[in-house]
């Protein structure tokens, strides 16, 4: 737990962001136009140049270099076991006291212990996984969901609102990841019934920009068919810019959430293994839009 009396944590101080990836990069584009001073790492040499491109600013090349005198480290990284890896090797080169943000989409009882141990160690560490995609990570209005003691996330408030617009306080650590997942499953199994309602649509004959109108315009509404269907799956441009490996990741943790509960459900399970399989049949790389190729059996 943080310091109780400590500030919270406003520009220009030192904020480390841990994976430049589709999310990290913008997200650590909108810290720096903030005003704080960022440094980023990634393991992928390309995404560091990729980084140094798009916000002129030098990545750090090692881990180390990128978390010395940082206040806080902001993870946004494949996976709980990755974040857990990059969290034991950054450890001896953490500042006293640093608040590790936790943003990747991550499993939540993994999260609990994982920040629990560093507390032990004297770090605050928080969950804050994002919802909105890449789009609304670069223009800064992504919807945090927090986990955490109420003082640490005091101090980290001020960088969590310069990367979102809408920051939830969901309750204790690891439970911005529960509600993240759960989000997600509820987001996949949107977007799979949206999917096959177009399928069925144009076999009878209809035209699927008509169809997504009605439904958009109905109560079969939702996410996928307001900013996936047309453009993304409809365009067949399939890059939305979040992976399927990832989404599949996401579900499955929503289930294994359920499972650990006792709580039955039964689609729940059935969703999760549909994207796992679409995935494995895709490759993990492929955007999660392409599930639809996945659904009409077009993975040529
Ligand atoms: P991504 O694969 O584009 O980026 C992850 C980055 O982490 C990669 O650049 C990779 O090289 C880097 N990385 C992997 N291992 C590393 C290590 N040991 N040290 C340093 N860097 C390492 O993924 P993304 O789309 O940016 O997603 C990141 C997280 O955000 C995931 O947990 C994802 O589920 C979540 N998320 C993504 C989206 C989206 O739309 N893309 C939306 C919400 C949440």
């Amino acid at each position: 737990m943080s310091d109780p009396a400590a500030r919270p944590l406003t520009p220009p101080a030192k904020v480390a962001v841990i994976g430049l990836g589709n999310m990290g990069r913008p997200m650590a584009a909108c810290l720096a136009k903030a005003g704080y001073d960022v440094r980023g790492y990634d393991s992928a040499p390309a995404m560091r140049e990729r980084f140094a491109q798009e916000t002129g600013r030098t990545a750090a090349d090692s881990l180390e270099a990128a978390v010395d005198g940082a206040k806080a480290v902001v993870t946004i990284l494949p996976n709980g076991k990755v974040v857990a890896a990059v969290v034991a090797a950054m450890t001896p080169h953490l500042s006293p006291g640093a608040i590790i943000v936790e943003m990747s989409s991550s499993e939540p009882m993994a999260t609990r212990r994982l920040g629990e141990a560093m507390a032990e160690k004297g770090f605050g560490f928080v969950d804050a996984p994002v919802s909105g995609g890449v789009r609304r990570a670069i223009d800064g209005s992504l919807a945090i969901m927090a986990g955490g003691d109420a003082a640490t996330l005091d101090i980290v408030e001020p960088l969590l609102k310069a990367m979102g617009r809408a920051i939830f306080r969901t309750g204790a650590l690891g439970s911005g990841h529960a509600v993240k997942a759960l989000n997600n499953y509820v987001s996949g199994a949107g977007l799979v019934a949206a999917l096959e309602a177009v399928s069925v649509g144009k076999a009878f004959g209809l035209d699927p920009d008509m169809l997504v109108d009605v439904l958009n315009a109905s109560t079969g509404k939702n996410n996928s068919t307001e900013v996936k269907l047309k453009q993304f799956v409809l365009s067949e441009a399939y890059n939305s810019g979040f992976f399927i490996g990832l989404m599949a990741k996401d579900i499955r943790t929503a289930q294994h959430l359920a499972e650990e509960l006792g709580v039955a459900t039964p689609l729940g399970g059935r969703c999760a293994d549909l994207w796992d399989e679409a995935a494995r049949t895709l490759g993990d790389l492929a955007d999660h839009t392409e599930i639809n190729r996945f659904l009409t059996q077009d993975t040529a």
